[in-house]
């Protein structure tokens, strides 16, 4: 029988989590812009550990909950829906903080667990990850700041572009070529660099899109996406993460703990366009009516809900296949592409169904759109991941003569 019940387990944490940001974070988002976010950030941390919400996919002997993807996935839910990031910092998931843990648990020696992964399961210290330049983004094997050994150090050399969080991160995980001779994905390994450092030069927060919709108190820096010189950074031997030549391969195990989180996220934010979008075309009367007596009107909340929905199932579905290890390179693509258009496609809609008012900063449609249009660039634009899954329907029509391989046909 199919069962789309979640486990009684996950039901409760889940319940405790709503409960949480409820009752804890979403009253502190006021607080925004009126003190230093991370005198917030610090607090909630401080009551969040208390009630055991702390680094949900974190296993228990590093410090986190040690949650299954299923179970960290509906916690995302939640989490996602404090808008300002507080409920993502207050449990210490936030991105690239819980990539980078997922990274370390996996691929760190025991040495780099206890010098970076402790404190970032403790909260002590943030990082970014530098692996787009200028030069390389869609296809990151174009990247070309270099990493040359000398002695017990490596030597790097290059440039870094949109390294998120970079201006406040007190670590990262920088991607350089160690091989030019190797085969092109196996060219490339990742170091742990400790910042501040002379030789990783923070040139600017890249002004960017929507930035000025935030409140910040007194100009502090919250995050920002930093252009980087990197000029003879040295780096220790030991502070190579995963083996030489694996900065690619390592980020595979990452994929589909990345699109749960995203995808939760999305949901969250999309269900409350939603439902401000239903919320104002009853209260708003046009020509003698509501708005949303106006077939279509309906039909634009209809296309929003289906497409909500496809992405819960999605979503679902990538759990399963992770909580069983299964190959989801295939869902993960088109997930990916499919979400971050269902967002952008759904507060789009809620803002035309507001109107000039949507257009305003007096709701928050105006902020989410302009923030949301990242996530059709991010992790891989559009249109790669849809080149990757029109590749992969020709090889599944080629190995077995059917694409339904790739076409979602292992679940019917
Ligand atoms: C808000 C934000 C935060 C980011 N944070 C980080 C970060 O923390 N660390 C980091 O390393 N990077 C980060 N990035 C960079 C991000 O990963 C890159 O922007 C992304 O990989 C795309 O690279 P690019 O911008 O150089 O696009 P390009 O490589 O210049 O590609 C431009 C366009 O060309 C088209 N295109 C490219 N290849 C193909 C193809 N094969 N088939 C069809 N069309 C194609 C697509 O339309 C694509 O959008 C961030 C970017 C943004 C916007």
């Amino acid at each position: 029988m199919i069962d789309f019940d979640l486990p009684e387990d996950v039901q409760a944490v889940r319940a405790k989590t709503a409960a949480f940001i409820d009752e804890v974070v979403l009253p502190a988002e006021s607080q925004v812009g009126t003190r230093p976010y991370f005198d917030i950030v610090a607090e909630l941390q401080g009551k969040a550990r208390a009630e055991g919400l702390w680094c949900p996919f974190v296993p228990r002997e590093w410090g986190g909950m040690g949650l299954g993807h299923l179970a960290n996935a509906v916690v995302q839910i939640e989490v996602g829906r404090s808008f300002s990031h507080l409920g993502a910092w207050a449990l210490n998931c936030m991105g690239p903080q819980d990539a980078t843990m997922v990274t370390l648990i996996e691929h760190g020696t025991q040495e780099q667990k206890e010098r970076y992964l402790r404190p970032l399961v403790d909260g002590k210290i943030r990082i970014c990850f530098s692996m787009t330049e200028r030069a390389a983004g869609a296809d990151a094997t174009g990247m070309r700041t270099t990493a040359v050994r000398e002695g017990d150090e490596w030597v790097l050399n290059g440039e870094k572009w949109f390294s998120s969080s970079a201006s406040i991160s007190q670590l990262a995980l920088v991607m350089a070529r160690t091989d030019p001779e190797a085969p092109r994905h196996q060219q490339f390994s990742t170091f742990l660099v400790e910042l501040p450092n002379p030789g990783f030069l923070i040139v600017r927060d890249i002004p960017v899109m929507g930035e000025n919709d935030t409140p910040r108190f007194e100009n502090e820096v919250v995050g920002g996406h930093a252009e980087v010189a990197i000029e003879n950074l040295r780096v220790s031997a030991k502070n190579l993460l995963g083996g030489l030549g694996e900065g690619f391969s390592m980020g595979q195990h990452r994929l589909g703990y990345g699109r749960l989180r995203h995808g939760m996220w999305a949901i969250a934010k999309a269900q409350a366009a939603l439902d401000l979008a239903a919320k104002r075309a009853l209260e708003r009367e046009t020509f003698g009516k509501p708005v949303a007596e106006r077939q279509g009107v309906q039909w634009m909340l209809a296309d929003c809900a289906t497409e909500l929905y496809l992405t819960r199932l999605m979503v679902l579905h990538i759990a399963y296949k992770m909580e069983k290890g299964l190959d989801l390179r295939q869902e993960n693509s088109i997930a990916k592409n499919y979400i971050a258009n269902m967002i952008h496609k759904v507060v789009d809609t809620s803002l035309q169904i507001h109107g000039s008012l949507g257009f305003t900063h007096d709701t928050p449609l105006a902020h989410w759109y302009q923030e949301v249009r990242a996530q059709r660039l991010v992790d891989g634009p559009d249109e790669v991941h849809r080149w990757k899954v029109g590749k992969n329907v020709l090889d599944a029509y080629r190995k077995h003569g059917s694409t339904a391989l790739a076409a979602g046909g292992d679940l019917v």
